[in-house]
């Protein structure tokens, strides 16, 4: 790729890896400069006992791999959120290092009246607190894509992919909107000070910088990943997202979405195309380069992206620190 000069080493701190990949992980740690990597909920969204995962990634990955278990929304009976709260006090003690939340919080998930679970449902509050107590931070993700969540039909910029995938929209009835479940998402972090929250996809809004730059500003425990929305991001003028991406060099954690060994829509199996993926990344963030292709071309959409060429300190922060600061496990 002309004119990158990628050299440093990057935690990734936005994966989903099937434990039968970690083989395939580690060659792709090797050939990419990933020097660790952080692997949220795949054992319990594929039903992979705990131990026996931990195991499986332990023997390949030694410390380069962190996990972030999720909570079991599948026990909704009364007195859930502590369960969840105890569950996973004893996976942090067995070796985990952080609390994920798929986006099912607020859209799918129901208690065991069939109501609608919100995000800032109480009953989920000794579950934050317990995540704050244990000093290990909640990466969560909360609503999705706006075009999600607004009128089907033709107009829809994402009209293509959700004619396929029918299931990934929320703008019909019985969904709270977009914004709505963001708002819950935020009373839960303004609620629970001493845990830290780390908005997955930034934060889930990165059609709007001035919405996420509000959130940063507001609540001092949020940050958020860049986790595939590089295509979103990359949409603004490449002044305005260089100017958002400084003035948060604190508070923004490089990751990618990385998802190996199982099979989902963008199945990632082929080294070579891992490599592009990676190398899009490197090129959006340490170049100047005009109308490239965002990593995951074109599948967000067929737009193109200017890069926003950052300082080695402000890479460094992005690709390491930020993340060690938050996350156990990382190292320092
Ligand atoms: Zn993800």
């Amino acid at each position: 790729m002309i004119g990158l000069t990628h050299t440093r080493s990057a935690i990734d701190a936005h994966t989903h890896v099937h434990p039968n990949a970690a083989t395939l992980l580690l060659d792709v740690m090797e050939a990419n400069g990933i020097d660790r990597v952080v692997n949220l909920g795949i054992l319990e969204r594929l039903g992979i006992p705990f131990q026996e995962g931990m195991r499986a990634f332990q023997s390949v990955l030694g410390d380069r791999l962190v996990y972030f278990p999720a909570p079991d929304f599948g026990d909704t009976a009364p007195g859930f959120g502590r369960r969840m709260a105890e569950e996973l006090e004893g996976k942090i003690e067995a070796g985990a290092c952080g609390l994920k939340i798929f986006k099912e919080l607020g859209l799918r998930h129901r208690d065991a009246d069939g109501k609608l679970i919100a995000v800032d449902d109480p009953r989920l509050d000794p579950l934050w607190a317990k995540a704050g107590d244990l000093r290990v931070p909640v990466l969560i993700h909360t609503a999705d894509p706006l075009a999600f969540f607004q009128p089907l039909d033709e107009g829809n910029e994402r009209w293509e992919e959700l004619q396929l995938h029918p299931d990934w929209y929320f703008g019909g009835p019985g969904f709270p909107g977009h914004e709505s479940l963001l708002a819950q998402r935020n009373r839960v972090v303004e609620r629970h000070p001493g845990t830290t929250f780390i908005g997955a996809h930034l934060g889930n809004y990165p059609e709007n910088l001035a919405y996420v730059t509000a959130c940063l500003n507001r609540y001092p425990n949020l940050y958020v990943d860049t986790a595939a929305r590089i295509g979103e991001i990359g949409r603004h003028p490449a002044q305005e997202v260089r100017s958002f991406l400084l003035k948060h060099q604190d508070r923004i954690i490089f990751g990618t979405d990385l998802t190996l060994g199982w099979d989902t829509y963008e199945k990632q199996e082929d080294r070579t195309e891992i490599k592009q993926f990676y190398d899009a990344h490197w090129r959006f963030l340490e170049t100047g380069e005009r109308q490239i292709e965002y990593p995951g071309y074109p599948v967000q959409g067929r737009w193109k992206v200017d890069a926003v060429n950052l300082p080695d300190e402000v890479l460094e922060k992005l690709y390491v620190c930020n993340a060690q600061g938050l996350i156990p496990g990382l190292g320092t």
